[in-house]
């Protein structure tokens, strides 16, 4: 039995601005595309924190059974810098500032990108196709538009006709915008442009002479638009309709709303059942971008050579401090959150080595079952990850609460409990076993077991003084000593 059955998981749609029940197109298998990076420049923890998002949901999917296609691209040529379809390709401009070949620039930031991911312990996609490696699959795609009415081409440059398609179809759905509202908001061309009406889009532009990433087609040689790669590839690999598409809450307009169009033009078909949208990571309360400068990039948060925090954060505690928020709402960056991330990681690790050292009951006094159904509820709610960290806290609390014998667990119940918490923490929410968080609780425990030793010897030598105060400092850093009639325990409060 799959447990994607027994839980009933339900996913806010950007769509419709609602949670809805998930129903997978093919039974048992899950089709998610999510847009990648344009790999012009060092990934910033903005970027991070998307991509973590959705990491955290395919770890989920795939913990509930589902066989997961998990594609997530690599934008590589015809992002241009401006969202109007003006400037130079991002990638271009980067190869010409630092005078080495686009694809240096590419392979540069790709591996940078491999490098991060890999040690903030992300898990690769399924499929990881470039936007070069398409460039038939979208001149097939322009052609179809074209056929079907919703594009056309002036000087070798191909647009999609925005204000035709509008007439049969919703222009506007995902991001709630209305084409009338959009013709009211843009400035006029200034006649440069060869577009029929400023909200048209590119879907492939000519290449001026000193382009260099070019490719040959019907048009003569250019490159695609931005928005076409990630409808050739997500149809190409995941069909004409698949079941979840995410990225950033600013893919929204125009980028997705852009995929949606191009589908239904081409295909006639709407793309995805399930749109998801991660929200803004910030830092001083202004969005983390490039444009601004306002980033802090994962290396300098890792190694703490940076002139913002105070210290070096892990991987672990980068991925604590993310989950503790919902991937919905806006997330600020700060040293004070990243610390209190950090006590809290650690106290659950601490809490987590503990458990093989506990001893089982004939009787359990908490209902772990009950417990694991709510660590599911939680993920269930559209993947709530900081109510799931709350619940995993209570469980490091039935593990301080048998320890110090105001609990008790089963052998069974203390082996679920123990799975649990290894599954949640690691294996769904991609929590790495910290060397340093790992022993320390192992080395919490023997230095209590050693204090605790000198303060028996002090009882007995009548040293009163001693034992209280081994007692009262132990207190005062949170560690509670109790006394009963097996001996003495502890808790870390
Ligand atoms: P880009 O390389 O600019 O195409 O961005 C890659 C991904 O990072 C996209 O899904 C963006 O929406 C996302 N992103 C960019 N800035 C931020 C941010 N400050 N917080 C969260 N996600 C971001
Ligand atoms: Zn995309």
């Amino acid at each position: 039995m799959q447990l994607y059955k027994d839980q009933q998981l339900k996913i806010y749609n950007s769509l419709t601005g609602e949670k809805e029940v998930f129903k997978t197109i093919n039974e048992g298998h899950v089709g998610m595309y999510v847009c990648g990076p344009t790999v012009y420049s060092n990934v910033h923890l903005g970027n991070v924190r998307t991509f973590m998002s959705f990491d955290v949901i395919f770890r989920y999917l795939k913990h509930l059974g589902y066989k997961v296609r998990y594609v997530r691209n690599i934008t590589d040529a015809g992002h241009l810098e401006n969202d109007a379809d003006v400037g130079e390709d991002k990638i271009t401009k980067k190869a010409r500032l630092e005078q080495i070949e686009p694809m240096e620039v590419v392979q540069r930031y790709t591996v940078d990108f491999h490098n991060i991911l890999n040690t903030l312990n992300f898990l690769p996609p399924s499929i990881e196709p470039t936007a070069t490696g398409h460039i038939i699959e979208q001149i097939e795609l322009i052609s179809t538009i074209i056929d079907n009415g919703f594009g056309y081409e002036v000087n070798g440059s191909v647009y999609f006709d925005v204000h035709k398609f509008n007439e049969t179809n919703d222009y506007g759905k995902l991001s709630k915008r209305k084409l009338e509202d959009l013709i009211h908001n843009t400035r006029e061309l200034d006649g440069q442009s060869d577009k029929k009406n400023p909200q048209d889009f590119a879907l492939w532009k000519k290449a001026e002479p000193q382009h260099i990433m070019r490719w040959p087609s019907p048009w003569g040689d250019g490159f695609p638009g931005w928005h076409l790669e990630c409808t050739a590839m997500s149809t190409k690999y995941l069909g004409e309709t698949f079941d979840i598409h995410g990225g950033g809450m600013d893919l929204k307009f125009p980028h997705h709303e852009c995929e949606i169009a191009q589908n239904e033009a081409a295909i006639g078909k709407s793309p995805v059942n399930y749109w998801m949208h991660a929200n803004m990571l910030e830092m001083n309360g202004q969005r983390m971008s490039k444009s601004t400068g306002n980033i802090i990039n994962p290396n300098e948060l890792l190694s703490g050579n940076n002139d913002k925090m105070s210290k070096a954060y892990s991987p672990s505690v980068i991925r604590f401090f993310m989950a503790q928020s919902s991937y919905r709402s806006v997330l600020d960056l700060t040293d004070d959150g990243l610390k209190a991330s950090e006590k809290g990681y650690n106290r659950l690790m601490e809490a987590m080595a503990l458990i093989s050292s506990l001893k089982a009951s004939g009787s359990s006094s908490i209902n772990i079952n009950e417990w694991l159904q709510k660590c599911y509820d939680a993920m269930n709610d559209d993947f709530n990850t900081p109510v799931l960290i709350a619940n995993l806290f209570e469980g490091a609390k039935f593990i301080n609460q048998v320890k110090e014998g105001s609990a008790t667990l089963t052998v069974e119940d203390l082996e679920i409990l123990k799975n649990s918490l290894n599954t949640f923490a690691f294996d769904i929410l991609g929590l790495l076993k910290d060397a340093e968080a790992q022993s320390g609780g192992d080395k919490l425990a023997g230095t209590v077991d050693v204090l605790i030793k000198l303060r028996q010897e002090a009882r007995a030598n009548k040293d009163f003084a001693l034992s209280d105060q081994i007692r009262d400092e132990l207190a005062s850093i949170g560690i509670v000593l109790k006394d009963g009639k097996d001996g003495t325990t502890f808790t870390v409060n």
